[in-house]
């Protein structure tokens, strides 16, 4: 925690550093009260006899004191609020700019709803105690000296009651850690569980309706959020008992101290204002002491979100382009696969790619055909190293793609991902994520190689039409001729498209195909597809069956040897023809 401290208060450091300042000065301006107190009492009443001159005055000051300990009370929760809520701002926006570097395989390890909850609700938790530490860890071991100092001033031998309180102090707050701690860390498992349904539920609540599965949604929420609030009693039912724990023991220790200080009141060894002083000191030792305690189990609880946090800020990005060449330029967009196997994660069983030899020349067309869960997918997002392969090397341009900067590969191929998304804004804003600099001339060019002019001048408000998020406000072959334009704008050099015409219409379909063939001749072009209509025309086509290439050459040839192909053909033309 205090290591995240360091790193993340960098620009709030000044109110940092105010906040206990102010504290110290409350604090020791709070710790002359009982002695004032003391004076009226030993002097204004007994020794003078009543003076209510002395009384009045002693009186002010102790009014002034108090006034002024307010003052710098809230003047310390003042600037510890500034400085925790920067503290807090930095460690999300660190958080933030490190997911941006994950790679899809960080992703897949923290998926979006334990994301957010680290950034929401262990934020939130870091922050309270923060905000505690700051005003308590300062206040309470300075008020334990300053009152300590005055106890044992006052009356030596009376302090010795501490000696025993000590340690079972000590002991009470060792036990509540070790028994809290562990329970917090599952209690935000929880909390991860229950984003994770909410997300998904309000997600595909489309399809939760029309299924009608409303109840067992519902069911599934109660559930988990069943869990959570099991998980925080459990964990919240140790720290309750911190409290109880310390009155008990202070209390004990006041009725002795209250037992053997009266003797010595009685005895004449100690006078009554000393001795209510003495108290008010006792109290504040003790009350330090409960501080102490309550900040630490504060640590106890914000301890799970710290190394939640940690996790995420610690992440390795698992694709990264340190060690590149900066300034190397993808020159063409000749694509070669040399001895490629893929595993989605170190332990799985089986290669999701094997043996996997390729070549593809500059501006050819090819397309891939192959059954759902062949590794067409899988296949094409080494080109643009979405992710990287286990053995064996892609090459792009002639080089490896490791040897590229990740935008200047990205940047030189362009993949319409099988599940793609827009964002919300407009049509035109979503362009240019594609290029950020393309014309309004570009835009509607590159949406009329799309096929998605045609649609989007029908629209009310043409490219100015709003998306919402998601894009949940175009049909699905609206979308992924969106996707495709986008793509198109960044002018690359291969240009991938991964079952991206699935929910057009044939026609349309083929009208995409026939632009991109005509109209963009000289990009490297590879079009996975379900129709073999989408791939006929293409130079070469590759069946994909199992994770590995089964079959490649043209319509044709493909048409005499490989039955496979052969028996799709006739299939889908048949449906075509009915
Ligand atoms: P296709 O695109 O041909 O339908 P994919 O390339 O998507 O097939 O998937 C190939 C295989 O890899 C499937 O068995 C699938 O379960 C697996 N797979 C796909 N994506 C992942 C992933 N992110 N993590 C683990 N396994 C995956
Ligand atoms: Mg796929």
């Amino acid at each position: 925690m205090f290591d995240l401290l360091k790193r993340y208060t960098k620009d709030g450091w000044w109110a940092a550093l105010l906040g206990p300042v102010f504290t110290i000065l409350e604090v020791a301006v709070d710790a002359f009260i009982p002695l004032v107190m003391s004076s009226i009492i030993d002097k204004g009443i007994y020794e003078f006899g009543g003076d209510m001159n002395y009384i009045w005055r002693r009186g002010t000051l102790m009014i002034l004191l108090a006034v002024l300990g307010a003052v710098f009370g809230s003047l310390s929760g003042l600037f510890s609020s500034i400085a925790s809520t920067g503290f807090i701002r930095n460690i999300r926006e660190a958080m933030f700019s490190k997911i941006q570097e994950f790679s899809f395989e960080n992703i897949e390890k923290y998926p979006v709803p334990t994301i957010v909850t680290r950034m929401t609700t262990d934020m939130r938790m870091l922050r309270m105690a923060y905000v505690s530490i700051v005003r308590m860890l300062i206040r309470a071991p300075f008020n334990l000296i300053l009152s300590a100092y005055f106890v044992f001033t006052l009356n030596p031998s009376l302090a010795k009651v501490f000696a025993f309180v000590l340690p079972i102090l000590g002991f009470g707050l060792v036990f509540i850690f070790m028994k809290a701690h562990p329970l917090f860390r599952k209690m935000m498992v929880k909390f991860d569980a229950l984003d994770s349904d909410l997300q998904e539920n309000i997600e595909g609540i489309r399809v939760v309706k029309t299924f009608v599965r409303e109840d067992h949604e519902n069911k599934k929420f109660d559930d988990a959020s069943k869990a959570v609030m099991d998980a925080q009693r459990r964990a919240e039912s140790i720290v309750i008992l911190n409290r109880p724990f310390f009155e008990l023991v202070m209390y004990a220790c006041m009725i002795i101290i209250a037992w053997l200080g009266g003797r010595d009141v009685i005895g004449g060894t100690m006078t009554t204002g000393n001795f209510m002083a003495y108290i008010s000191y006792i109290r504040g030792i003790l009350f330090a002491l409960l501080m102490i305690s309550n900040v630490f189990l504060q640590i106890v609880m914000a301890q799970a979100s710290v190394d939640r946090a940690n996790e995420i800020l610690y992440e390795e990005p698992r694709i990264t382009d340190k060690d590149c060449d900066p300034d190397l330029e993808v020159k063409d967009g000749s694509i070669e696969f040399r001895n490629v196997s893929f595993k989605y994660s170190d332990d799985a069983e089986k290669d999701a790619l094997s043996d996997i030899d390729l070549s593809i020349g500059s501006g050819e067309v090819i397309g891939i055909l192959g059954p759902t869960g062949s590794s067409k997918s899988t296949l094409v997002q080494l080109i643009p190293r979405l992710y990287d392969v286990s053995e064996g090397e892609v090459l792009v341009g002639g080089h490896n793609v490791k040897e590229y900067k990740l935008d200047k590969l990205r940047d030189a191929v362009a993949m319409v991902l099988q599940k793609n998304t827009l964002f919300s804004g407009t049509i035109e804003e979503n362009m240019k994520w594609g290029d950020p600099n393309a014309s309004h001339e570009q835009i509607v060019e590159a949406c009329k190689y799309a096929q998605a002019d045609d649609f989007i001048q029908l629209m009310p408000e043409k490219y100015e039409t709003e998306l919402g998020q998601g894009g949940v406000n175009v049909s699905g072959g609206q979308k992924q001729r969106l996707c495709i334009a986008r793509a198109l704008l960044k002018h690359p050099k291969i240009i991938i498209l991964d079952d991206s015409t699935s929910a057009v219409d044939t026609d349309t379909d083929h009208r995409i195909q026939l632009a991109l063939k005509e109209k963009l001749g000289g990009m490297t072009t590879i079009i996975i597809a379900q129709r073999v209509a989408s791939v006929k025309e293409a130079d070469r086509i590759i069946i994909m069956n199992d994770g590995m290439i089964q079959d490649i050459g043209k319509h044709d040839e493909l048409l005499k040897r490989n039955d496979v192909y052969r028996d799709l053909y006739h299939t889908q033309m048949e449906g075509a023809l009915e």
